[in-house]
């Protein structure tokens, strides 16, 4: 306790003489406040402000800017990301969303690319996430500072020690997301400190609840290294021991590939693609698992904080990657609206692209109820898409997708209440009873993972049950002492669910 007493004495002083060693090009938190004002006000009907959510102790607001044509209405397109200071002494992402907001916005309606970028997309930049953080760094309180405010000791004082590391207060709000959150690190003063709970945190949840609204198709969070060990990377999901790669790994990979390219390296070749390895509750992994969106992490440059002389070259460097990404939002994959085929209502439906899904390690792709919209970037290829939804009938559709986005628009028919199907069913059962042997052989194939067949009397009582081996095959039932009749035989996998009447004849 004394030490933190100490320790606060020392922040308490050293406020009246900081603020000399952050160089005055990078903006301080009201800095940005007034650049998103003055854009807001230059280029009305072309972007909008809004009040994403406040920071978990000082309560200021988290800006996020939507540059879009028709900015003022909710309108269907595609949404992107592109956020800073996540981390807070990695200011350097601040100044590139801010610098690459105002460039869309000066060159819409003056070069066709960026113009055709903002008609038919939702650009959306977070100049900062951690806006506590930020301060105390542009503050000069701690220059090394990362977290959150997060009074983690409960005693009403924000404790920190300048320099790196040994803050016991605060999250680090990016191991504060719910998908990995449990392989964290615990430890309060630990500069990675993953929160109390998973999603704890003001600033997680703001930035989760824009992701669940806007359903970006790409993201890039921009971060910096202090110690040269993640320089000039593009880190993308994933690859765990196993190894276990992501589903949409292909696809990914070299979406990845292409962004580096377009980013100069010191060394005067480009930045490096990496696939990630780390399980700890991170933004870009959530953003995958669970919305979809294809999440980048750029590591700019080979230091914490490029000298302020050299900002406006980072930044357009970084920009060059930015527009590659605008560019692809708009080329190969599947942009799908899901509808009532007889009233024409959105429809909220699960989307599945059955060579790459996986239900066990993310969350289902959805088309969003507003619109029964959407949209996931592919890589050229032949696609088998299921879509189900409650209470319609399932739709099978095969496409391929070239250089440009398949454009699907499905009608699903209502099957009603009871009949609805639950889960997608791409698997198939078949029964063919023997007259002559007292037999009944089931044919089966299964979407994923094994099964377990089960068959139950009329009363409801299980008579039969036996694992199904993915991905087909045939078993016999064959029930000693059961009299002829109906049966129901059931299939069931962690996702899936089959039912059915099956006649067996003694
Ligand atoms: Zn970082």
């Amino acid at each position: 306790m004394r030490e933190i007493v100490l320790i606060s004495l020392f922040s308490i002083l050293l406020v009246g003489s900081a603020f000399a060693s952050i160089d005055s090009r990078y903006h301080t938190y009201e800095e940005v406040c007034a650049a998103l004002d003055s854009l807001v006000e230059e280029f009305p009907g072309l972007c909008v402000k809004e009040s994403l959510g406040v920071s978990e102790v000082d309560k200021r607001i988290i800006w996020g800017l939507k540059i879009t044509s028709n900015a003022e209405e909710e309108v269907d397109k595609p949404s992107v990301l592109f956020t800073g200071s996540i981390h807070a002494e990695e200011l350097i992402g601040t100044e590139i969303v801010l610098f690459a907001a105002r460039s869309l916005l000066e060159d819409y309606g003056e070069d066709p690319a960026v113009t055709r970028y903002l008609d038919s997309l939702k650009v959306w930049i977070i100049p900062i996430v951690n806006p506590d953080g930020h301060k105390v760094v542009t503050d000069g309180l701690d220059e090394y500072f990362r977290k959150n405010k997060h009074d983690n000791n409960g005693n009403g004082i924000f404790d920190f020690t300048p320099g790196d590391g040994g803050d016991t207060d605060g999250v680090d709000i990016n191991r504060n997301f719910p998908y990995n959150w449990e392989f964290g690190n615990p430890n309060w003063d630990a500069t990675t400190y993953r929160g109390p709970r998973p999603g704890s945190e003001s600033e997680t949840k703001a930035i989760i609840s824009l992701c669940r609204r806007e359903r970006f198709v790409t993201s890039v969070f921009y971060h910096s290294s202090a110690y040269g060990t993640y320089n000039e990377w593009v880190i993308y999901p994933w690859r765990w021991s196993g190894p276990v790669y992501s589903p949409d790994y292909e696809t990914i990979r070299d979406i990845a590939y292409e962004f580096a390219e377009r980013l100069v390296a010191h060394d005067g070749g480009s930045y490096n693609p990496r696939h990630s390895t780390s399980r700890t509750g991170n933004a870009n992994d959530w953003q995958y698992s669970e919305i979809g969106t294809i999440p980048f992490i750029v590591e700019v440059d080979t230091c914490l904080r490029p000298e302020g002389w050299r900002v406006n070259s980072v930044c357009e460097n970084q920009l060059a990657g930015i527009k590659y990404l605008l560019e692809r939002s708009l080329g190969p994959g599947l942009w799908i609206h899901t509808y009532n085929d007889s009233s024409g209502e959105p429809v909220h439906a699960i989307i599945r692209v059955l060579e790459i899904y996986d239900d066990e390690l993310l969350s289902p792709r959805t088309t969003d109820s507003t619109f029964g919209a959407h949209y996931r970037l592919l890589a050229p290829g032949d696609y088998t898409v299921v879509v189900s939804a409650r209470h319609f009938a399932v739709d099978t559709i095969s496409v391929h997708i070239g250089d440009s986005p398949v454009k699907l628009d499905v009608g699903l028919r209502y099957v009603g209440i009871g009949e609805e199907q639950p889960f997608p069913q791409i698997a198939s059962l078949e029964s063919f009873p023997n007259p002559f042997n007292s037999q009944v052989k089931i044919v089966y194939s299964l979407p994923r993972s094994e099964a377990t067949l089960k068959i139950f009397n009329l009363y409801g009582a299980k008579i039969y049950e036996q694992k199904l081996s993915f991905p087909s095959g045939e078993c016999i039932f064959e029930p000693q002492g059961s009299s002829s009749g109906v049966y129901i035989c059931t299939v069931e996998g962690n996702s899936f669910f089959l039912s059915k009447k099956l006649l067996y004849i003694k």
